[in-house]
């Protein structure tokens, strides 16, 4: 095959190609990466960026791994894919004993999807058809957090914010679901009654039709960058129990150590019924989510009319990626994971400091390996990704807030360029 020209790929993609919440009519240049290694992205003109994204949450190895590597090789070797239905491979059986050894007790069985989103899907159903086992259909409505963020598909949509989730524009659409105010509560501040009040005023008026809440539990991402109250969960959990409504914890962003602990819930310990695991899974290698639940929801459903679960994704389970989610977790459990992540909040913390004094900067704040500069006005997306690049980082803000998650394997050298580099850009266009 013919290799493609930088100017014949770049025409394409104006052309053709969508990018996330994108343009077509007027798009931002994209930029061309011709691979990526470690920490960094290897762009096409011979720039190489530090990468501050982990690709969305995903590399926490950094890129080329390997350990990745040689599992997919191996894999491959094998099978890519097989269908699930009446099938089941060593991959996908090792990765859901380990899926449930490493999760908060109880949490048993293990539904794999292709995305993060299907697997909130599956989350949802699960719980909708939890109810209607029950006898109790009515039972079919959500509690969710505003700022929160749970995907891009309808059902996810409708427990998304209603304002950074557009919900005036598929208003006929979406669901009808109910939401509390985002915690008000810091991370290492206690809950007090009023940070609460409204939650528990929500779930007392309508645990009558409420199916389950969902929440992104201590640390909400793309719908705001906030991090709450371990107690505030722990009420949340209280209150589900109380009023007979199930718990969904949506880890898809937090799982995996970023917010270090290997899975945000265990900072209040609090066990959901319903856990969402994504990004991360594979390390950042191929596209593939997990859906666990306990025994009492996987018996509720089969044990109903339905006599079974309404869900079965062509790619469920796929071995490649199952494969390399094992590597990961493998790579992640033997490597010193806890005391990286504390290194990065160091360093994070001392290097995202300086920001407070820039006029335009509202917070800073660090949890884990997760650094954030959330901005009084929001960024000009295309001019300062252009100084980002320009500067040697990749750095992918949205909104007002400019923040980092870099792959847990970056030193502390390039931790403190990449923090520095950040925020001399700030600096200039803030
Ligand atoms: C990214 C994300 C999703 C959606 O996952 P996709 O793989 O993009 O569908 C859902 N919930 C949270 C918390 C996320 O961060």
């Amino acid at each position: 095959m013919e290799t493609l020209s930088a100017s014949q790929i770049a025409q394409i993609d104006q052309k053709h190609i969508w990018h996330p919440y994108s343009s077509l009519t007027d798009p931002i240049p994209a930029y061309q990466v011709d691979r990526a290694e470690g920490v960094r992205l290897y762009l096409n003109d011979g720039r190489s960026l530090i990468d501050g994204m982990s690709s969305w949450w995903c590399a926490i190895h950094g890129y080329n791994h390997p350990q990745l590597n040689e599992a997919a090789r191996t894999q491959l070797g094998k099978m890519a894919h097989v269908m699930f239905g009446g099938i089941t491979h060593e991959p996908a059986a090792r990765l859901a004993s380990q899926l449930v050894e490493l999760t908060p007790a109880g949490l048993d069985k293990v539904f794999l999807s292709d995305s993060g989103s299907v697997s909130v899907e599956v989350a949802m159903k699960m719980a909708v058809q939890f109810w209607q086992s029950q006898g109790r259909g009515e039972k079919h409505r959500f509690l969710a957090l505003r700022n929160g963020y749970h995907g891009d598909t309808f059902g996810t949509m409708s427990v998304c914010d209603p304002v950074t989730g557009m919900h005036h524009l598929f208003s006929d659409v979406l669901s009808r679901q109910l939401f509390a105010p985002a915690p008000a509560c810091p991370f290492d501040a206690p809950c007090r009654e009023e940070d609460i009040a409204e939650f528990r005023h929500l779930i007392e008026t309508h645990h009558n039709e409420l199916a389950a809440v969902i929440l992104e539990p201590v640390t909400q991402g793309a719908g705001g960058m906030r991090f709450y109250s371990p107690e505030y969960l722990k009420r949340v959990r209280e209150l589900c129990d109380r009023h007979d409504v199930l718990l969904i914890t949506d880890e898809i962003a937090t799982g995996f150590g970023r917010t270090g602990k290997l899975f945000a819930c265990e900072w209040a310990e609090v066990t959901p019924d319903i856990l969402c695991l994504g990004k991360a899974l594979t390390g950042g290698y191929l596209t593939l989510a997990a859906t666990l639940c306990t025994e009492k929801v996987s018996n509720g459903i089969c044990l109903g009319e339905a006599g079974v679960f309404m869900h079965g994704p062509t790619f469920m389970g796929n071995p490649l990626a199952c494969a390399v989610a094992n590597a990961s977790i493998r790579l992640l459990l033997d490597s010193d994971w806890h005391r990286q992540v504390c290194r990065i909040e160091k360093g994070l913390a001392e290097h995202l400091a300086p920001a407070r004094k820039l006029a335009g900067t509202r917070d800073v704040r660090v949890l884990g390996a997760i650094g954030v500069v959330e901005l009084h006005e929001p960024v000009d997306l295309g001019t300062i990704q252009r100084h980002f690049v320009d500067a040697g980082i990749w750095v992918r803000p949205f909104g007002k807030l400019v923040y980092l998650m870099p792959p847990y394997v970056i030193s502390d050298a390039e931790l403190e360029q990449l923090c520095s580099a950040m925020l001399g850009v700030l600096a200039r266009n803030t």
